[in-house]
């Protein structure tokens, strides 16, 4: 027999097919060991056959075997293809994907327990072996006992002894570490509402097999969702529930725990290496046949699936920021197109780019409008910050949030606070001479950190002592600017002393759990407000907040990025919608300095057609994606000089490409990224934007070409952030 093996290198030049010789019985799939070029390397065998092309003498063996059972399924082989065609990775690269790094380097593996179970012989038991009698008659009544217990209690010499004559037997057993065990709530099939029974009909009786879910925040998609899935598990199929981030959405969790016990499978980074270990190969066996995870779940091992979730479908971290920077929509329309299997997507507020397909009738738009039980979207009260100065009020607070948390503290409900930043202040100015405290390995303002009394680079964690002195200026002004999510906790202490209140951002969560407890902690009511970034915009379900304020309503419209609009839009539902979703009718006051933004005028009408309608025309008439593609191929380096040099050299290639293709290019320009330094790289770019992707491979081709050890060039398509 011989193996047609991919080398585990992700190198173009040796991004081949090797064959080796190999026993009868080896299965596709499996990962193996071969020599290559004198080492011993990891591979991968992607296919079988009875003959070789090499000559007899050249063919060697493979060195060894791991898996019993592939760990491959045979839809990578294909996936692998297009995935290496699509992002021009190598094969090996797109191999990778599939399999938990943990596992490839071979650094965990299945977790065995050894068992002692008496034999059904007798042998004879000297009078002096006292000990072995014993065994015997406790193994009477245990039938089995844990090996290394039983040696505990009776000594290892007793144990191994009767284990050699025969007497008992030893027995290794596979156990699962069963990740965040104690997350699972208990709950069952809720039924269903005439909206979303009309929806889940028209989701299987659609002959399109890419769904958008358009449902208003506690529209009850989760349920659709659970149900969709729990359809396929009774045909004999399986499932993959994709979610932004994984340990935000703890309910999320305890729900499908709860419905489809050990049938679902947890993909998540925050697990140690032999939970995920066992994890995946639950789902490779088929013993589990959900995955739930975030953007690397659209890869897990599961065969014949029937249905593939993305919930909040509209959310940046669905496109992968290392290489390969794939697409997590489009990982999983192939592989719904592989299964012949239905892709649901759904979102309050979809991307502009989905629902543009759905519009013009490539994906099904399915809408649900309202609220679980006709529950009012929450009314949206504006304040307007500068009115608020003018009036001599400088506190975070405007008075109309003043005024609603008073009450909302009073009547006993929770609230939600929610700004942009994290850390106590955002940065260190110096009064005199306008000197901004910045990293030096990135060029980002810090971040004063009032607990450690430090600043801090939110891009590489370095940390700075607090300043006391401008060190451009000698001045002793130096004072802090913005608000963060600390500030604000110390503003709302002075103003209700006795309200309990809980912050929950980067700092203040840690562990694989840190999310979950703070979450936790809000929704068993032990804290009255919640104070926090981004983070709790995000789905979640609690049913005494009444009241939302959002304090910096417009940051994220001054970003310098076409989707800024987008992005404000989205936040502001997402975070409105954590608002009045229970009994209690909810409110939401928004703070801005721009009132009369168009952006903020759709959002607190919850007018998402409008918004769409809009931002649609904005981009036509931009010529803004989707109506072309942006791109930028980032060159980095430590060297500057070798930086500058590689950009120069793709930069004129991609020139070459533009003077054959001048229609397809809108914009070609090379700079410096706005952030020009990063954990020690110097970042340049060359940005374009294209009327077409028919030239993009090209460009991904440049960047192969290019990337080096010293300078590492990659592309990046519709970038989520400019910086
Ligand atoms: P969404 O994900 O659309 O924001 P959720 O799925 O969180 O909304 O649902 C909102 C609330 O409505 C949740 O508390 C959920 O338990 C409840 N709910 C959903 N479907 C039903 C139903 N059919 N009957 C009763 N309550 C429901
Ligand atoms: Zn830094």
């Amino acid at each position: 027999m011989y193996a047609k093996v991919i080398v585990d290198i992700a190198h173009s030049q040796v991004d081949r097919i090797f064959e080796y010789s190999c026993p009868n019985g080896l299965k596709k799939g499996s990962r193996v060991k071969v020599p290559f070029g004198g080492r011993i390397i990891d591979g991968f065998v992607i296919g079988l056959s009875e003959s070789c092309s090499l000559a007899p003498e050249k063919v060697k063996p493979i060195a060894e075997a791991f898996d019993e059972s592939p760990a491959l399924v045979s839809e990578c082989f294909e996936l692998m293809e297009r995935i290496s065609l699509r992002y021009r990775v190598p094969k090996a690269a797109a191999l990778r994907l599939f399999l938990p790094s943990e596992m490839r380097q071979g650094k965990v593996r299945e977790a065995f327990v050894k068992y002692a179970k008496l034999n059904d012989i007798s042998v004879p038991i000297s009078k002096s072996a006292k000990k072995q009698a014993e065994i015997i008659q406790f193994l009477n009544q245990a039938e089995q006992f844990e090996f290394a217990r039983l040696c505990e209690k009776f000594g290892r010499g007793a144990v191994n002894a009767l284990a050699e004559k025969g007497v008992i037997s030893i027995e290794k057993r596979k156990i699962n570490r069963n990740p965040l065990s104690g997350i699972c709530g208990e709950e069952s099939a809720k039924t269903l509402t005439r909206g979303q029974a009309e929806a889940i009909n028209n989701i299987e009786s659609s002959e399109k097999r890419v769904h958008l879910l358009h449902g208003v925040t506690g529209s009850g998609k989760t349920e659709i969702y659970l149900q969709l899935i729990a359809r396929e598990i009774e045909r004999g199929k399986t499932a993959i529930f994709l979610v932004p981030e994984i340990s935000l959405t703890p309910q999320m969790l305890s729900q499908l725990r709860a419905r489809f016990k050990g049938a679902a499978a947890i993909m998540h980074s925050g697990l140690s290496a032999g939970e995920k270990f066992d994890e995946w190969w639950r789902l490779r066996s088929g013993e589990a046949k959900i995955a739930i995870g975030a953007r690397s779940a659209v890869f897990a091992p599961l065969e014949n699936l029937g249905v593939i979730i993305m919930d909040e479908e509209h959310d940046t971290s669905y496109v992968s920021e290392s290489a390969p920077r794939y697409s997590t929509l489009e990982i999983a329309e192939m592989r719904a197109e592989y299964n012949n299997c239905k892709l649901v997507l759904g979102s309050a507020t979809p991307s502009v780019e989905s629902y543009i397909k759905a519009a013009d009738g490539q994906f099904n738009l399915i809408k649900l409008p309202e609220r679980i039980n006709k529950k009012p979207m929450p009314e949206i009260i504006i304040s307007d910050m500068r009115k608020e100065v003018k009036r001599g009020n400088n506190s975070t607070f405007s008075a109309a949030l003043k005024d609603e948390l008073f009450k909302t503290l009073e009547s006993g409900n929770q609230a939600i606070i929610f700004l942009n930043r994290r850390g106590y202040a955002k940065t260190v100015i110096c009064s005199d001479c306008g000197y901004v405290a910045k990293c030096n390995d990135c060029d980002v303002s810090l971040a004063y950190h009032s607990e450690e009394n430090c600043l801090k680079c939110h891009y590489c964690g370095a940390k700075y002592k607090m300043l006391t002195a401008c060190p451009e200026c000698g001045g002793t002004h130096v004072r802090l600017g913005g608000t963060g999510t600390q500030r604000v906790v110390a503003d709302l202490k002075k103003l209700f002393p006795d309200a309990r209140i809980l912050r929950m951002d980067n700092d203040t969560v840690s562990g694989k759990d840190g999310h979950y407890k703070i979450l936790k902690q809000f929704s068993e009511r032990q804290a009255d407000i919640l104070v926090g970034t981004q983070m709790i915009a995000k789905g979640h379900d609690f049913p005494s907040v009444t009241l939302v304020g959002i304090l910096d309503a417009d940051m994220s419209l001054y970003f310098s990025d076409y989707r800024s609009g987008e992005r404000t839009f989205q936040l502001i539902t997402q975070v409105s919608g954590r608002s009045g979703r229970a009994d209690s009718k909810g409110k939401v006051v928004l703070q801005t300095y721009c009132p009369e933004n168009y952006i903020l005028r759709y959002a607190v009408n919850y007018d998402y057609t409008g918004f769409f309608e809009n931002e649609t025309q904005i981009r036509k008439a931009a010529k803004f994606p989707p109506y072309s593609l942006i791109c930028r191929v980032m060159v980095t380096s430590e060297d500057e000089k070798a930086a500058l040099e590689t950009l120069k050299n793709v930069y004129f290639e991609i020139e070459a490409i533009k003077e054959a293709n001048k229609d397809d290019f809108l914009f070609l320009n090379r700079m410096h990224s706005p952030i020009k330094r990063l954990q020690g790289r110097h970042r340049y770019q060359v940005l374009m934007r294209l009327a077409s992707n028919s030239n993009l491979c090209k460009i991904y081709d440049t960047a192969v070409k290019f990337s080096d050890s010293k300078c590492l060039v990659y592309v990046e398509e519709n970038p989520a952030s400019l910086s």
